[in-house]
């Protein structure tokens, strides 16, 4: 199955907003996509649509096989935390908690245990083996985003889906996140589906897609930075 499939999404606001219109696009398991186009395209709502977040107004949208787009509110969010991670802007670490306790968050919240191998795997691979009984507020900001990457890989789900997560690091910083972010795609099999601004980050993607008026305008296949300038 695809990891993330649209079928003629529409999506039109209360008010009559057509954020989407009519687009349908698949991404195939263990890829890194990223998702451009300028300010009001509807990269939002693609996301929010695609992540079950949201429920389009006309078609369907398919999660790791399952038509989310049908289901219930209740099952929709069951779906979304077994089998979507996030990764934001601004980290949204919890700041009580250590970075141990917030990279298995989402496990504790799905009553699941952690699979202590895939764990260390994944603390190792974000390079925070020595600050786990830290809280954010001690980590740079490149460390609480690394933080926050494994904890959404941290219950294997079937994608990931990062809004403009390299946003509020620096240049040197936001490379080395998005280093990690397409290793993880390529080492651990993971899916990414990623919206950013930046075509230098977009440049790092296997595929990026560029949003206009609220329809996908062109796909491009390992982009080059200059060919999404
Ligand atoms: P982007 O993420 O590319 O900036 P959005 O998906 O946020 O685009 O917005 C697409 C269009 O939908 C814009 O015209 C925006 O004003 C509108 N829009 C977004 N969210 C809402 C909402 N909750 N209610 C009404 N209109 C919205
Ligand atoms: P690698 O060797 O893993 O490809 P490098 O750390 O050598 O990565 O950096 C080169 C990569 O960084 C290029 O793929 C380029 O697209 C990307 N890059 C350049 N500028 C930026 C930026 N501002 N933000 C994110 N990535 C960038």
């Amino acid at each position: 199955a695809h990891a993330v499939a649209l079928e003629n999404v529409t999506k039109t606001y209360p008010g009559g907003v057509t954020a989407l219109d009519d687009v349908s696009l698949a991404v195939r398991p263990g890829t890194f996509t990223a998702v451009m186009g300028p300010s009001g395209s509807g990269k939002s709502t693609l996301m929010h649509c695609a992540a079950g977040l949201d429920a389009p107004t006309e078609g369907t949208v398919h999660i790791d096989g399952t038509a989310i787009s049908r289901l219930s509110e209740t099952h929709r969010t069951e779906l979304r935390r077994d089998r979507v991670g996030f990764v934001f802007q601004s980290y949204n670490l919890v700041p009580s908690l250590s970075i141990a306790d917030n990279i298995t968050l989402p496990l504790r919240l799905a009553g699941k245990r952690p699979d202590h191998d895939w764990l260390r795997l994944l603390v190792e691979r974000v390079g925070l083996e020595g600050r786990l009984t830290h809280r954010p507020a001690e980590l740079s900001g490149g460390q609480q985003q690394r933080a926050a990457i494994a904890r959404a890989l941290v219950s294997r789900p079937a994608v990931v889906f990062a809004d403009e997560p390299t946003g509020a690091l620096d240049l040197r910083t936001a490379r080395e996140v998005l280093g990690l972010l397409r290793d993880l795609v390529a080492g651990l099999g993971q899916t990414v589906v990623m919206v950013t601004h930046d075509p230098a980050a977009a440049s790092r993607s296997d595929r990026a897609l560029v949003m206009a008026d609220g329809r996908v305008v062109d796909t491009l296949e390992s982009p080059t930075a200059a060919e999404l300038a």
